[in-house]
């Protein structure tokens, strides 16, 4: 494209709440023929609260809610903002956490009160040979709901769930529903569960085997080659830390304006209100400013 053309399709990007960083990302735009859509923050509204206490024999919600809350106080992971948050609403004392260890992509290990407290996904405990006494039945219908179910359990035994839920924002299921009709293919991509992944992903309309689910903050760079592989064009939309390398691998990397800065330093494009239908706007507007001027 020309000089002028950049100049005029980034200003009007600009009009349209769309930040592009150099001119190569609009021409870069006019070619994404798949996009990767992160879940939580992206897809969701990325406001994480607890929906469920389900305790197990010999705990109350109030002693599940404390555990949890008290091990949770280590991470800064917004399901564990939601589990303090809804601790400190119920006005809960928390007990001092004596030692924390995150597990990437899975949960927490913490000790309170001299004991041994996992809070985490069903990975994390069956790793740590916890018995889930039949909770599995349980979470799976809250994540059949579309939340998040974890597991807590303290020295080695289970305490209960905890289900924290993130609603898709308004404008998401619109926002896909276009660029399908913009002829890309949409893919949702998250770090959750597939039972939680796919309920969301029915909510804001994304085919079932268009889902990227379970996938370590690791792994999710590997997911946008998978793709560039398979000779797709791939632009993707994230918010957290975890998704940057993702971001930079893909061709069109699309931060949300509302996320963390790292996404937006490792993109060529941000989203300043995060209204992911800015993006159809802005593959709209670059097909028609520097397609036709070039
Ligand atoms: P994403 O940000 O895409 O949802 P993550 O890799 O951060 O993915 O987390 C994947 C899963 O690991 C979460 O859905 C949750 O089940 C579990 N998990 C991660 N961090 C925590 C935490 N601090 N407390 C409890 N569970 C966690
Ligand atoms: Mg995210």
């Amino acid at each position: 494209a020309t000089p002028t053309a950049i100049m005029v399709g980034t200003g009007k990007a600009a009009e349209n709440g769309i930040l592009v960083r150099g001119g190569e990302a609009l021409e870069t735009t006019r070619k994404i023929d798949a996009i990767v859509l992160d879940k939580t923050g992206t897809l969701t509204q990325g406001r994480p609260s607890v929906t469920r206490l389900i305790p197990a024999d010999g705990f109350t919600e109030q002693d599940l809610l404390r555990l949890a809350a008290a091990a949770e106080v280590g991470s800064e992971h917004p399901l564990a903002g939601a589990i303090v948050a809804r601790a400190g609403e119920a006005g809960l004392d928390l007990p001092k956490l004596e030692a924390f260890e995150s597990i990437t992509g899975k949960g927490v290990k913490a000790v309170v009160n001299g004991r041994e407290v996992l809070v985490g996904n069903r990975a994390l405990l069956e790793g740590f040979g916890v018995h889930l006494d039949g909770m599995e039945d349980l979470a799976g219908d809250l994540a059949r709901g579309g939340a998040t179910p974890m597991y807590v359990s303290v020295d080695g035994r289970g305490a209960g769930l905890v289900a924290v839920a993130d609603a898709p924002k308004p404008e998401s299921r619109e926002a896909v529903e276009q660029l399908g009709a913009l002829g890309l293919e949409v893919w949702m991509l998250t770090g959750d569960n597939e039972v939680t992944a796919g309920a969301i992903a029915g909510e804001v309309g994304i085919s079932s085997d268009h889902v990227l689910a379970e996938v370590l903050p690791g792994e999710k760079a590997a997911k946008v080659a998978e793709l560039q592989g398979r000779g797709r064009t791939v632009a993707m939309v994230g918010d957290g830390i975890n998704d940057a390398p993702a971001l930079a691998r893909a061709d069109l990397g699309v931060a949300i304006g509302t996320g963390t800065d790292v996404a937006m330093a490792a993109s060529d494009i941000t989203l300043i209100g995060g209204d992911l239908r800015n993006i159809v706007t802005g593959i709209a507007l670059s097909r028609r400013t520097v397609g036709k001027i070039k």
